[in-house]
């Protein structure tokens, strides 16, 4: 079994926002996961870069299409790393193999008889690059999105013939009822296929595009160019070597709401005509929405994550984007969010659970300065909450329920902190009596901070790293997670994970 994620390509007529951060950081999570028990997973992210919005913004700024595209991609990629997240292939719609492999594509799709020549007229939004039905638009004409006006466009190009795929594409949805998540969005997927209209391809107006192979007057429009990247990656991200047979089809596409039809209706549609297997899944998320507006490529209104990642590193930023908001839903973030979670939950809960820990441990139980973590009898309590912790975390994690296992974890980090309040090991310790019940505390409380260090690492990588460490635990034992990792190790003072902020205005 293989596990193959990927994010949409990013358009390249903006900077990279927490917008994009989010749907990237949560594929990373996806894939830092499956990773973790054993998977081979490949990992594409990338940036979307044809069409007439990109040849304007290029021309605005004095540079040609290509140079332009080179310097915002470059901006996107820059983020992985800041973003800590390992993808396996960065695509850019430019690249010369995506674009024959489009052009291949497509000539199968034209020889099959699924591709025509029609003349379309409608209303057009230039920020959407997309045409709306009169049902769509907002009162005066307006985007839905944008919220400002659309034009009335009329112009004859190709046309992919999309209707002719609507029973195939109910029969899919009938038989997969898990393809696209949550449910609410496989359902108004499953509405859009009841008034399916034939679709155009090409625009003979642009010219920032893949050529139409059988007419050089056209290029094709960007949803057949962009789309198809996802199969095209497997071809030749890693030179030499076709991954299509080892991870084809996706295992899981991971998108926002505002591309679910393009994702839903008219990818599917193009894989069969093109005879590729579907995506398994989609998994549809939320908004991230500031004062009440969504965080998009278009609105001025975005949360910076540069200064968090500066300030913190990606760590912080990672959890709290998935914390803060069910995965899966919209949900409000702010700076001040961040803050709270980041003192309550990050400093005090876990910061506070790992510095004390070992410091009791070396305290009480450290030879100069140096503890051995205790073995803990078979019956403990503490570890069977814990084994029950990552049975659950892991069912969560495997159906892409990240929030709830963050949410599962921290359930865990709190009952150790009322482990550590419960039981008092400054008070055992003043009672030789009491040596075995004050080691077995703090071995319990050892174990337990590896196993939440082992389920926080595909959220927090680096520090579920230093979390371990102030058990002696390294990251090579940190991969597999069992009871009893932390029995022998060595554990030394600990230095502080989480500065406080109020700590550091003060
Ligand atoms: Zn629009």
């Amino acid at each position: 079994m293989t596990f193959y994620v990927t994010t949409p390509i990013y358009y390249v007529n903006s900077s990279p926002h927490l917008g994009h951060a989010y749907t990237t950081i949560a594929a990373d999570v996806m894939t830092r996961f499956q990773r973790l028990v054993g998977t081979e997973a490949f990992y594409l992210t990338g940036t979307d870069e044809h069409g007439s919005k990109i040849a304007e913004a290029a021309e605005a700024a004095g540079e040609d299409p290509q140079a332009f595209t080179d310097r915002i991609s470059q901006r996107f990629r820059d983020l992985l790393p800041l973003l800590d997240v390992e993808n396996d292939f960065f695509i850019r719609t430019t690249d010369a193999p995506h674009k024959a492999f489009v052009q291949q594509v497509a000539q199968r799709m034209y020889d099959k008889g699924d591709i025509y020549k029609d003349t379309y007229s409608g209303w057009y939004c230039t920020a959407c690059e997309r045409y709306y039905n009169d049902g769509e638009l907002l009162e005066g004409n307006a985007c839905p999105i944008h919220k400002r006006p659309v034009e009335h466009m009329e112009e004859t190009n190709w046309f992919f013939r999309l209707s002719a795929y609507k029973e195939r594409l109910i029969a899919h949805f009938d038989a997969n009822p898990e393809w696209i998540v949550p449910r609410a969005k496989f359902n108004e997927a499953r509405g859009l296929i009841d008034q399916l209209e034939d679709l155009s391809i090409s625009r003979s107006s642009i010219t920032w595009g893949v050529d139409v192979p059988w007419d050089d007057s056209q290029v094709f429009y960007v949803w057949i160019d962009a789309l198809f990247n996802y199969a095209s990656a497997l071809t030749y991200a890693v030179e030499g070597e076709d991954l299509s047979a080892k991870f084809w089809p996706p295992t899981v596409q991971v998108l926002a709401k505002d591309i679910l039809k393009f994702h839903s209706v008219y990818w599917p549609a193009f894989l069969m005509s093109a005879d590729l297997a579907l995506p398994e899944q989609l998994f549809i998320h939320g908004y991230l929405t500031v004062g009440g507006d969504k965080m998009g490529k278009s609105m001025g209104n975005a949360l910076d994550p540069f200064p968090i990642i500066e300030q913190h590193g990606p760590d912080p930023l990672r959890f709290y984007v998935l914390r803060e908001v069910q995965f899966g839903s919209d949900g409000a973030v702010s700076q001040e969010g961040f803050e709270r979670r980041y003192d309550t939950e990050l400093a005090n809960d876990l910061g506070n659970l790992v510095s004390r820990s070992a410091s009791m441990l070396v305290k009480y139980l450290g030879v100069d300065g140096v503890a051995k973590v205790p073995a803990v009898p078979a019956d403990s309590a503490v570890r069977a909450s814990a084994e029950a912790t990552i049975a659950t975390w892991r069912a969560q994690m495997t159906e892409l329920d990240l929030s709830g296992a963050l949410e599962t974890v921290w359930v865990f980090v709190r009952e150790l902190n009322k482990h550590v309040e419960d039981r008092a090991p400054w008070a055992l310790a003043k009672d030789e009596a009491n040596a075995e019940l004050l080691a077995t505390t703090l071995g319990e409380l050892a174990e337990g901070i590896v196993t939440v260090a082992h389920a926080l690492s595909p959220v927090m990588p680096s520090t579920s790293v230093k979390v371990a460490a102030m058990i002696g635990v390294d990251a090579g034992a940190l991969q597999q997670w069992s009871w009893g990792i932390a029995e022998g190790r060595d554990v030394t003072k600990p230095s502080p994970l989480f500065p406080r902020l109020e700590t550091a205005k003060a």
